[in-house]
Parts: structure tokens; sequence; C-alpha cells
């Protein structure tokens, strides 16, 4: 008898497997479901006349590849809201079972314990909000504890819970499943314990594309266990829970060309929560405050008082006196929207400029993640499927003084083609975007000698395409770009961007004078966007203000 199946309800495990028509087969026709046949009257959303796959393998694929676990470890639920509400339906008997949490906490673990009949038997965190795992056994003695919930690190006290504590409440409690919750694991440099989950039975680790993947309203998440617990959560799942579009919208955000600026934004929500850190700490009337996940804990002297700032501010964050004298949690947001904060507490600092376009990029022939911001060098991070372009773009972003994170996944088996137009078409759009009003900028230029090379470009962010290309190259290709390609990326940026822009290059080799090209590019673009006036007020290539 597996762990599952000894601490499952008695009345889940008596249950007959659900019928449902199941996952459609290509080239059959479908009766079975008693769905509509004709295509949905929403655009751009062809297949949601016909229900969902139960357990998409496709998403259940790639969450496990992200996660670092076997699929049939991994259950993917409508959040992970859903993740708690399968475990304690699955596994707690009204009026008899028992849920345990750690308080303060997240609410929806004893919320649904209550729905659900189950009592709830709560720990505390220390009075400096730590985690105590020893407090937290002994506060668990009772019997029947079904399901104990960790959160870490914790909702709404950014307490993380060290994995060694983790695994060591699981061992000493064999008939109790652990529910380790990394909702804002991407957050904290707490290693998951994602792949100990199956490894050590009675461990659950509860995953969501909430917040670190910007996923919230799509309402995707997961549960990591050993299979047999797995097989418990299909039991108590109701018939088709992912809706299509969400299963959709999970699968292109979990794109592998998305990695890389879903990285940036995780970097940049740290950069921006040390720097509120940082100042709110300082701040007279703040008592305490903590950072974990995307989101500030403060401890404040009035919190009356800043209720009223807030709101005069139209600024919403979570007073939670309940989780400590003062307290209030505050989620990371843009530097404008953190700038619009710290000036609610009276810290007035000059804003810093934010000129950064995101822009992601799908047709059928590529698909294409991209994040620019114009007032910072770094990061740059380029990954067209071309080496030779990434070092050509590259010298562009180097040159132009801007960050560039870029991934493409194109057609390259039939030709670079389609990568690399719709990269230029995509750069050209993001810099157009990260440029905004485009106040005080005009005509520049650059001439750039490498060798026996001249480059010459010159740039108008007048609004109006027009690009110019003068030069020839004798070799068809310059590391794996063709050559008769270089033009067209010119063209390509100049029209998504809405510039006027000349090239001029003449020279021997081709290589130097792609490279020139691409390198005074880069160079007419830094006086071209730069901010007139105000080179020292620039945020530094550090990002920190
Ligand atoms: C936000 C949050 C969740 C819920 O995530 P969804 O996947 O959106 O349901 C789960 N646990 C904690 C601690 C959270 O803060």
């Amino acid at each position: 008898m597996s762990l599952a199946e000894r601490l499952a309800r008695p009345e889940i495990l008596a249950l007959p497997a659900v019928d449902i028509a199941g996952a459609p087969v290509a080239g059959t026709i479908r009766l079975d479901a008693n769905e509509n046949p004709f295509e949905s009257l929403v655009s751009g959303q062809p297949a949601i006349n016909r229900y969902p796959d139960p357990q998409p393998a496709q998403l259940r694929q790639r969450m496990a590849g992200l996660y670092g676990v076997p699929a049939e470890s991994l259950w993917v639920t409508r959040g992970s809201d859903d993740a708690i509400d399968l475990l304690i339906r699955g596994f707690c008997r009204a009026g008899v079972d028992s849920v345990g949490i750690v308080e303060p906490t997240f609410s929806a673990y004893a919320q649904f314990a209550r729905v659900q009949g189950a009592a709830v038997i709560a720990a505390r965190l220390t009075s400096d909000l730590e985690f105590d795992a020893d407090a937290v056994l002994a506060a668990m003695a009772p019997a029947a504890l079904k399901l104990l919930f960790l959160c870490t690190p914790n909702n709404p006290t950014g307490t993380p819970v060290d994995p060694a504590d983790v695994r060591r409440i699981a061992a000493a409690l064999p008939d109790t499943l652990v529910v380790a919750d990394e909702a804002y694991g991407e957050f904290s440099n707490c290693p998951s314990l994602a792949a100990e989950a199956g490894p050590i039975p009675n461990l659950v680790v509860l995953k969501t594309l909430s917040k670190a993947y910007g996923l919230a309203g799509a309402r995707v998440g997961c549960a990591v266990a050993d299979p047999s617990i797995i097989d418990l959560l299909a039991r108590v799942s109701p018939p088709y829970p992912l809706p299509g579009p969400s299963i959709a919208a999970a699968l292109a955000t979990l794109g592998p060309e998305r990695m890389p600026v879903h990285a940036e934004r995780i970097a940049r929500l740290l950069a921006e929560r040390d720097r509120l850190l940082g100042q709110l700490g300082d701040t007279e009337g703040v008592r305490r405050v903590r950072a974990g996940g995307n989101f500030l804990f403060l401890e404040v002297e009035r919190p009356e008082e800043l209720a009223q700032r807030l709101a005069a501010a139209a600024i919403r964050v979570r007073f939670r006196a309940k989780a400590a004298p003062g307290g209030v949690r505050v989620t990371v947001g843009t530097e404008a929207e953190n700038q619009a904060l710290l000036a609610a507490f009276g810290l007035t600092r000059e804003a810093g400029s934010s000129r950064r376009a995101e822009i992601v990029r799908d047709t059928n022939e590529t698909r294409i993640a991209l994040a620019i911001d114009l007032d910072r060098a770094e990061p740059r991070r380029i990954a067209s499927g071309i080496p030779f372009y990434d070092h050509m773009l590259d010298q562009v972003a180097a040159h132009g003084g801007f960050s560039l994170v870029l991934a493409c996944e194109g057609d390259l088996t039939i030709d670079p083609h389609h990568s690399v137009e719709d990269i230029a078409i995509a750069l050209g759009t993001a810099l157009k975007q990260a440029l905004g009003d485009k106040r005080g900028i005009g005509r520049f230029g650059f001439a750039l000698p490498m060798d026996e090379t001249r480059a010459e470009v010159l740039i108008d962010l007048s609004g109006r395409p027009f690009a110019r290309f003068e030069g020839s190259f004798a070799s068809a290709a310059v590391g794996g770009l063709p050559t008769e390609l270089v033009p067209h990326i010119f063209r390509s940026l100049a029209d998504s961007l809405g510039a006027a822009v000349h090239v001029r290059v003449d020279g021997e080799n081709d290589h130097h004078k792609v490279e020139g090209c691409f390198k005074a590019l880069g160079r007419a673009l830094r006086t071209a966007v730069a901010l007139e006036g105000r080179g020292d007020a620039l945020p530094s290539t550090k990002g920190v203000l």
C-alpha cells in the first residue's frame, strides 16, 4: 500500500475513475463530448469549441523540465491554489483530520481546510519572524495531521525555510504530507526542493507560473510529489481544470526563447527589491523591513497614517496587522511604481528615467523575446541562433550603450533569413517603444575606421522610415550570416524604428565591413538615444540609483 493510499480519504480511493471523453486524437471524428462542432467566434482562439486536454502532456513535460522532475511526478493545476485545495480534499476527512500551518502565512491553507471541514493546527514563527523547526514539530504533535504547509519564502513575512528543516520535519512526521509551497522560490536564494519530492515519499512541492512567470491571470501551477500522490490528486481533480487558452499561454510563456527575458525580469525585480529595502530600512517610522519573494514586509509605527498617505497616492498594499504589529506587505513593482511608493514614504528622489521595452513576436517562422533598456549598459545576452549575428547585435548594444536581452527560436534549418530579418524588426520596434516621445532627439551619425574598412551610419529618428545602403560584399556569407541580408537588416530596422538610416561602407575585408556597419550603428544610436543634458542623472550600469 502506498503512502498516498494509506493517508487518503477512503471514499476517494473507492471512487471509480472519472469517465470523460479524453484528449482529442488527430484524424478522428469527434462526436463523443457534446461539444459544438463550429469554431468559436473568438478571434485568435480557434480550438476553444473543444474541451481541453484534462492534463496537457506537452505542458506537463515542459513544467517537469523547468523544475527538473519526472513528468509522472508532476500534476498541472489551476494555479497552485487549486493544488492546495486538491490536497486537502483528497486527504482530509471532515471533522476528523487536520491541517498544520505556521502562522502568519498564506491564508488559503486554513481557508481551504475549513471549507473541507478539517481542523487547523497552527504553529507560529518566532517573535523575530524566524522559522523554528523544533517549535513547529512540537505544535504538530497531535495525531491525524494529514498535511503540513510550509511556505518558503513565506507570504507575507518573506521568511525562508531552510531545506534542511523541511527534510527534518518530513522525516519526523512520516504519516503527514509535508507541503513546501515555493510560490516565490524563483526570487529566493534557497534551492528548490522539487527534485526531492518523490524521493522523500511524504514531501509535496507546489510551484506556480503566477509570480515569477507573470501568468497570474491564466491560473497555472502544479504539485510535485511521488506518483502515488499525483494519482490521488488526479482522482479529486475536476474533469477539465485547465482552460485551453491558459494551457496555450503557459506553453507560450515557457518557450525557451522567453527564458532570458524572464531571468532578466526576475533580476530587475530583485534589484528593485533591494533598492526599496535599503531606502525603506533607513526611514523614520519604519521599525523593520524584511525582503522575500517579490515583496517586502514592513513593520511600521503608524499604519493608519501610512494608509492615508498611500490612499492619497492611489497605491494599494496589504496591511497585515495580524502578522505583526504595523505589518504591511508591499509588492515590488516597476521602477516608476516603486518610485511612487518611495515618494509616499517621503523619500522624494528624482525618478530615474525608465526607457525600456519588451517585445515578444511570434510568427510561423520565428519566436522572439527581447528586452531593451536604453538607460543601462547591462545585461547584454543575445541568442539569435546565429553566433556571428549574436556578435554583431552585441556590438550594436555595446557601442550603443544599452542593455539588450534577446532570444530567438527560428527555422534556421530552412534558412537564416527569417530569424535575421525578424530580429531586426523586433529590435527596431523595441527601440522605438523604449524611446517613447523621443524628445530632444535629432540626427546623428558615426563614421568608423577599422583597419582598411571605413563604415558610416547616419540616423535620423524622425518617425519617417527610409533606408539607403551603399556598399557591397564579395563573399556570400560571413560567419553564417548571408551578406545579402545585411542591407535588409538595416531596412527592417529603419522601417520598424521609424528612422532614416544611411549606411556607407567600403574596404577589402567583408568581415570588417559587416562588423564596421554594426559598430557604427551602435555608435550612432548611442548619441541618438542619449538624454541630453542629464548624463550624470542616468542610472549606473550596475542598475543602482
Ligand atoms: C500567490 C500564492 C499562491 C497562489 O498561486 P496561484 O498559482 O496563483 O494559485 C500560492 N501560495 C502562495 C504562498 C502564494 O503567495
